[in-house]
């Protein structure tokens, strides 16, 4: 048992899981103060900058079935779409001359030979468009390692495979019981897009219906020992549609998920303070300041959705997915009046890579 006040426990360069425990449950005085440090971490290693990320939400057609999901394959009450070539080549040329610096290309998981060639002719034209200066992240799940490496080539240099928890037990509570939701293949896959060389994020859903605190604070440890470059991770929301609104019961009140998805923001950035860490929109969805209270806990990215209007609000992974009233230009200035009014600095036109990953190389 350690004999540290919390302002020593801080402070440590090496952080067990009790440690993090204790950090995560803080109370409301010790929690100013683990933002605090947070804060301080991040302008010391990272700067106040924060980079952008236009998210197009390509397909919210899956063929997998996690029970968390609003787009899984067997909710029927969903439309599905797949956005056209166009519309997204469109939502690329917005990001480019908008200055975004990069995009990411999210959907559901599809692997058949259709599916990866048209995003390999994707990766080209946006290439081609942007001069090769627009960065491309992606968000396809589970593919095989030479789809990773066609990808790779074709100039895609981030990938994001959310662990979704590293705890193998709650991640089978939370999946079907098959190959296509295997916990060891999601780590698989892990491993082989950090072998092909990609910037490689991953990230977890916090408050998930019988998680622990000692399973977060696992979580961090696995992200740490595991390396990664770029973190995405947020509150577990609920979605009627999906199996796993039948144990919503068990979930904790929105504001505490939200409260514990800051405390995850800070103490990643305590325990890993030069990788990138995502402001995600499933905190904006709890409430509207969310990205900016991530940014202020050390997050130093933001994904502002650039997917066509019409499409956004189809892409349901949860209930209460902010939905839009104004244009995306309008959007964009209104969020960078808004990170530059809590102290952060919008840097545009950078691909803004993890300094982790340029150190790990
Ligand atoms: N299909 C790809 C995959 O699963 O890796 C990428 C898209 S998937 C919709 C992106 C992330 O959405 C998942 O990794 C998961 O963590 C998150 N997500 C899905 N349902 C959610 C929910 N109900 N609440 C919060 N996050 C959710
Ligand atoms: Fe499909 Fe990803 Fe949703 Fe799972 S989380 S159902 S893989 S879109």
């Amino acid at each position: 048992m350690s004999h540290l006040s919390f302002e020593q426990l801080l402070q440590q360069e090496k952080f067990s899981r009790d440690d993090l425990a204790k950090m995560l449950t803080a109370d409301e005085e010790n929690t100013l103060k683990l933002l605090a440090r947070a804060e301080e971490v991040r302008l010391t290693n990272v700067s106040r900058n924060v980079y952008l990320r236009g998210l197009i939400e390509i397909s919210n057609i899956c063929s997998k079935d996690c029970y968390y999901c609003g787009i899984r394959k067997s909710n029927k009450n969903t439309y599905r779409y797949e956005l056209s070539s166009d519309e997204i080549l469109s939502a690329a040329e917005f990001a480019y001359k908008n200055r975004f610096g990069s995009i990411v290309l999210q959907g559901g998981e599809i692997t058949s030979s259709r599916y990866t060639e048209w995003i390999s002719t994707l990766l080209k034209e946006i290439k081609n468009l942007s001069n090769g200066e627009l960065g491309i992240t992606l968000s396809l799940g589970e593919q095989s390692k030479e789809t990773y490496e066609e990808w790779f080539r074709l100039g895609a240099h981030r990938y994001l495979l959310r662990i979704e928890s590293s705890d193998s037990c709650l991640y089978s509570s939370i999946h079907p019981h098959n190959n296509l939701h295997s916990y060891r293949n999601r780590l698989h896959s892990l491993g082989l897009l950090k072998e092909v060389g990609y910037q490689v994020g991953t990230g977890v859903m916090i408050g998930l219906p019988g998680q622990t605190v000692d399973q977060l604070a696992g979580d961090l440890l696995f992200i740490k020992s595991h390396d990664i470059d770029m973190v995405g991770m947020g509150p577990y929301i609920e979605h009627k549609d999906t199996p796993l609104y039948s144990r919503r019961d068990e979930l904790a009140p929105i504001e505490e998920r939200y409260l514990l998805g800051l405390k995850m923001v800070a103490c990643l950035r305590i325990l890993m303070s030069d990788i990138n860490i995502a402001a995600v929109t499933a905190l904006q969805a709890i409430k509207p300041e969310g990205r900016e209270m991530a940014i202020k806990a050390g997050a130093n990215v933001i994904m502002p959705n650039i997917t066509p209007g019409i499409w956004r609000n189809v892409y349901k992974l949860y209930e209460n997915k902010p939905t839009i009233s104004q244009n995306d230009e309008e959007n964009l200035a209104q969020l960078i009046s808004r990170i530059t009014a809590v102290g952060y600095n919008v840097q545009l036109d950078s691909w803004g890579d993890s300094l982790h990953f340029k150190g790990r190389k």
